[in-house]
C-alpha cells in the first residue's frame, strides 16, 4: 500500500451530489459544439476528471469517461441532452480510473463506440488497472469510515484541529467517498478497443459541424504525468484537452509514473500550439492569454525542481535529502495562494512527488 498512499491520492473520484439533483459538474461551452464538463466538487483528496464534448453533426466525441457507474451515466445524461447523436469515439487520456472508470458505462450506453488510448497506456492499464481500482476502492472504504470521525471530533485526519476550509474539503470528499462504496459493486476496469503509439502516433478526424469541416487531432505530445498521455486538440477552435499533464491550481504528480524531465518539453509542444482554451484533467479551464500561461507555468515549476535536483541525484544524493532544501515557494504562492488545502496539495501532488519521480525515472532508464 506504499505507493497507493502516494498515487491513491491523485487517483480521482467521482464527484459528490451525482445521486442528489447537482450532477457534480457545470457546463462551459468553449466554440459550436465544444463543451467541457468541469467539476465542482470542492478540492480535496479525491478528484473526478473533466470530461470534453466534441458535438458533431453526425457524431459526438468524448474525452475521458469518470470514474463511477454513476458520474459516467450523468455525463452521458447531460450529453444526450445537448445532442441525440450518438457517442462514436472515447478518449481515454491516460489509464488513471477517474478518466477509464466509466468506460463500460459508456460502451452499455453506446455499443459501436470505440474507446481510443495509448498503446503504452493500454499495456499499463492490462496489467495493473484491477489492482489500482481496487486498492482505491479500499481506500475510499477506509474514508469513508475515518472522515465521520475527523469531522465530529473536528480534527484533521492528522489529529490537528480542523480548520474552515479543511473542513469544506472533507465533506466533499466524504460524498465522494460515500459514492465510491456504493457503486463498488459495479465497478470494473474495461479496456480500450483501438490504441495508437506514443511515438510518432496521431489520429485526424474529419468531422463537420453546422455544414462546416472540423477537424480533430488525438496524439501525444510526450511523457508527462504518466508514459502514455494522449491529447486531444481541436486546431480551428483551438481547443486543448490536456489530461492530467495539466491540472489546476496546482501540479499532480505520481511518483511511482510520472516522467517530470520529459514534462517539461511536453508542456513546451503544447504551449507552441497557443491554445485559446486548455481544459485541464482537474480544475477550471484556462483560457485567453491564462491557456498558455498556465501550460507555461506548469512548465516552469517543473524547470525549477528539475535545475535544483538534477545535479543533486547525479550526485547521488536521494530525493528525501533533496527535498529538504528543494525551494518552490515562489509557485506554491502562485498556484496554492493562502488556501491550507492547496497548499497541502501542492507539498503531497506536486513538490514531493517531483524529485521522487525523477528519482524513480533515472533509475528505470539509466543515463
Ligand atoms: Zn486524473
Amino acid at each position: 500500500m506504499r505507493s497507493l498512499s502516494r498515487f491513491a491520492l491523485l487517483a480521482a473520484f467521482a464527484a459528490p451530489g451525482l445521486l442528489s439533483a447537482a450532477p457534480g459538474f457545470r457546463t462551459e461551452t468553449l466554440a459550436p459544439g465544444v463543451h467541457a464538463f468541469v467539476r465542482t466538487k470542492p478540492l480535496g483528496m479525491l478528484l473526478d476528471a473533466n470530461v470534453l464534448v466534441i458535438v458533431n453533426d453526425e457524431d459526438v466525441v468524448v474525452v475521458d469517461a469518470n470514474l463511477t457507474p454513476t458520474s459516467a451515466e450523468a455525463t452521458i445524461a447531460a450529453i444526450r441532452a445537448l445532442s441525440p447523436k450518438p457517442v462514436s469515439l472515447l478518449v481515454n487520456t491516460h489509464r488513471h480510473a477517474d478518466h477509464t472508470g466509466g468506460n463500460a458505462t459508456y460502451r452499455g450506453a453506446f455499443p459501436e463506440v470505440e474507446i481510443l488510448a495509448s498503446a503504452e497506456m493500454a499495456e499499463d492499464l492490462a496489467a495493473k488497472g484491477d489492482e489500482t481500482m481496487q486498492g482505491w476502492i479500499g481506500w475510499a472504504r477506509q474514508l469513508s469510515n475515518d472522515l465521520p470521525k475527523a469531522l465530529a471530533a473536528k480534527t484533521s485526519l492528522g489529529g490537528k484541529p480542523l480548520t474552515e476550509p479543511l473542513r469544506v474539503s472533507y465533506e466533499g470528499d466524504l460524498a465522494a467517498v460515500r459514492e465510491i462504496v456504493a457503486d463498488a459493486g459495479h465497478m470494473a476496469v474495461a479496456g480500450p478497443s483501438a490504441t495508437i503509439p506514443v511515438i510518432g502516433g496521431k489520429l485526424t478526424l474529419r468531422r463537420t459541424i453546422q455544414g462546416k469541416p472540423r477537424t480533430i487531432e488525438i496524439f501525444s505530445p510526450g511523457r508527462g504525468h504518466t508514459r502514455g498521455d494522449l491529447v486531444v486538440w481541436l486546431p480551428a477552435e483551438r481547443v486543448l484537452a490536456a489530461g492530467d499533464l495539466l491540472v489546476t491550481p496546482g501540479p499532480l504528480v505520481g511518483a511511482d509514473q510520472s516522467y517530470v524531465e520529459d514534462w517539461i518539453g511536453t508542456l513546451d509542444r503544447l504551449a507552441g500550439l497557443e491554445p485559446a482554451f486548455v481544459v485541464p484533467g482537474h480544475g477550471a479551464v484556462a483560457r485567453a492569454a491564462d491557456a498558455v500561461g498556465a501550460l507555461r507555468a506548469y512548465r516552469d515549476f517543473f524547470a525549477a525542481v528539475v535545475t535544483q535536483a538534477s545535479p543533486a541525484l547525479a550526485a547521488g544524493k536521494s530525493a528525501d535529502v533533496i527535498l529538504e532544501t528543494l525551494d518552490v515557494e515562489s509557485f506554491r504562492k502562485t498556484m496554492a495562494g493562502d488556501d491550507p488545502v492547496a497548499n497541502f496539495l501542492f507539498t503531497i501532488w506536486g513538490r514531493n512527488p517531483s524529485v521522487q519521480a525523477m528519482e524513480r525515472a533515472r533509475q528505470e532508464t539509466p543515463r
